[in-house]
Order: structure tokens, then sequence, then C-alpha cells
């Protein structure tokens, strides 16, 4: 087995080009879960854990994230808390400490699981993701990275090596609505991020990619209950939902009228 830890980026990109199927490894909270599992078998892998520069966090303008910063630190900065509440809130209900401790942004992005609760709030964001590879950098806005069910746009030479979380113009709200214990994934979740007069919704967990509607968002009035029913009466009957063990897809469909409605609520006057 080949276990190598390289501690710069260009490094780890050398390293990534050379060896396309050497399996990536960052907090290893899902990695784990696969090879425990027994869906994984790869005798190569690239630990990211020694690279300080994907561990830097800057808060100057927009907010600029490695892509080894946890969960935990996004949740507890409190920077962050302060200026992207919406995501401090997203990245604070993901699991327990524990988990949150190891697993970090660049994981959660990658592994694309649609039960995730960060994705919706970053793509309401309009967060853009830094790729890099031996070829180059491109930025990636986070809709665009999350392909389908456990599919990125990453090419097999490709990391992601930061996020870039545009300072908010308004409130931003995640709302988290689970089935089962206090701990698990979500079965919908519902982020928003006011823009000015404006909101940007994203419904995420119910079906491969997080899901948005901007000319659906287009009748928001702040504040107004009926504009904020309504529009999640539309959201509901718009929106591509799976039924999984968390919840069918009628049920989904139910909630998700529900959540917009709140979140809404929330996010404005
Ligand atoms: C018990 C448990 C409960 C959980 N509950 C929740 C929950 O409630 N909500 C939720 O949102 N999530 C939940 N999760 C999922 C967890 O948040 C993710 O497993 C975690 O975010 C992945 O991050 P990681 O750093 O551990 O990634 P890793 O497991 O190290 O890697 C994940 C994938 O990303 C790739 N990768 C990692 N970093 C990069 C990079 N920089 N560039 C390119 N590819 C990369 C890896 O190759 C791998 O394919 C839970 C996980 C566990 C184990």
């Amino acid at each position: 087995m080949s276990w190598q830890m390289p501690s710069t980026v260009d490094e780890a990109l050398r390293l990534k080009a050379d060896n396309p199927g050497a399996t990536v490894i960052a907090g290893g909270t899902f990695l784990g879960i696969l090879s425990g599992q027994g869906l994984l078998d790869n005798d190569e892998w690239i630990s990211l854990q020694n690279i300080s520069e994907l561990k830097t966090l800057g808060t100057e303008g927009d907010l600029s994230v490695g892509a080894m910063v946890t969960h935990r630190r996004l949740e507890l900065t409190p920077v962050v808390r302060e200026d992207w509440p919406g995501l401090a809130q997203a990245f604070g209900v993901v699991a327990s400490p524990r988990i949150r401790n190891v697993a970090t942004i660049g994981g959660v992005l990658a592994d694309a699981d649609y039960a995730s609760d960060p994705p919706s709030m970053l793509v309401a964001s309009r967060a853009v993701a830094e790729v890099a590879s031996v070829r180059g950098m491109r930025r990636v806005p986070i809709e665009d990275l999350i392909a389908g069910h456990y599919e990125t746009t990453l090419a097999d030479d490709e990391l992601i090596t930061r996020v870039v979380v545009p300072r908010p113009r308004g409130k931003g709200v995640y709302r988290k609505f689970r089935t089962r214990s206090r701990e698990d994934r979500p079965t919908v979740a519902v982020a928003a991020a006011r823009e000015d007069d404006r909101v940007r919704v994203v419904v995420g967990a119910v079906s491969d990619r997080p899901q948005h509607y901007a000319d659906i968002c287009a009748a928001w009035k702040p504040g107004d209950e009926d504009s904020a029913r309504e529009i999640g009466a539309a959201y509901a009957e718009a929106i591509r939902c799976i039924g999984d063990g968390r919840g069918s897809a009628a049920y989904r469909r139910r909630v998700v009228g529900v959540e917009v409605r709140r979140v809404l609520m929330q996010v404005g006057p």
C-alpha cells in the first residue's frame, strides 16, 4: 500500500497527475464509511492533511476557505458566525462535533452526497470552488461542480483547493428538516440568501443536486406571508424529489412547501 503525504499543493497536484487512480483523503469521514463497507479497495492514497496552505481561512472581503478547513472551524470562527451566519449555521448542524472536527469543505463538495447540508447554502450564497491541476486553475460555481449522485465535474487529476463565498448582501438562513435523530442527515435542506430585495432559495437533499428557481423567487415580497406561501407551493410543485429511507417523494414535496415558506419568513422583511 502507498500512503503519500505531500506538504504543498504543487506536490499534491504532481502526485495526482502521476497517479490519477490514487484516492485523495481529507478528513476521511466519507472514505472511512466506503472502506468499512467494502465499497472502496485502493492501494494508493494521497493525504492532504500536511498541506498548511489548504487550511487557511481568509475573511477580508469575500470569505476564502482552504479545502482542508473543517466544518467545526466554519461553525465556530467568530467572524464567519457574524458575517456569514447562514453558512456557519449550515456547517454547524452536520452530524456531531466529532465528525465536524475532521470533515472538510473540500471533502463534502467532492463526495457530492445529495443528503449533505452545506451544498445548498453554498449554492444559495453563490460560492465558487477553485479547482487546480498541473494544467492550471479554474473557478467553478458550486452548482456546476455537483453533477449528480456522488458525481462531480472534477477531472481525475484535479483537486479542490479553495472555496470563495461572496460577502452576503443580506440575511442568510439555513433550515434542516430531519425525520429521525438530531444527528441525522437532512430529509429536506432549505437555504435562503437575501440579495437586497431579492432572495435565492435553494433546496437540497431531495434529489441528486441542489435545486433553485429564480423565476419563482422573483415573486417574493419581503415579510409578506401570502407571497411566502405561494412561493412555497410553487417550489413544492416544481421540485424533483426522490424517495429513500428518510421519506417518500410525496412526503418530501409537502415538507418543501412548508420549509420554503418558513425560510422566506425568516429571511425577510
Ligand atoms: C456518522 C456520519 C454522519 C454524517 N452526517 C452528516 C450530516 O448530517 N450532514 C452532512 O452534510 N454530512 C454528514 N456526513 C457526511 C460528512 O459531512 C462528509 O463525510 C464529510 O463532509 C466529508 O469530508 P471529509 O473531509 O471527511 O472527506 P473524505 O472522506 O476525506 O473525502 C470525501 C471525498 O472527497 C474527495 N476529496 C476530499 N478532499 C478533496 C479535495 N480537496 N479535492 C478533491 N477531492 C477531494 C475524496 O477523494 C473522497 O472521494 C456524515 C458523515 C458521517 C460519517
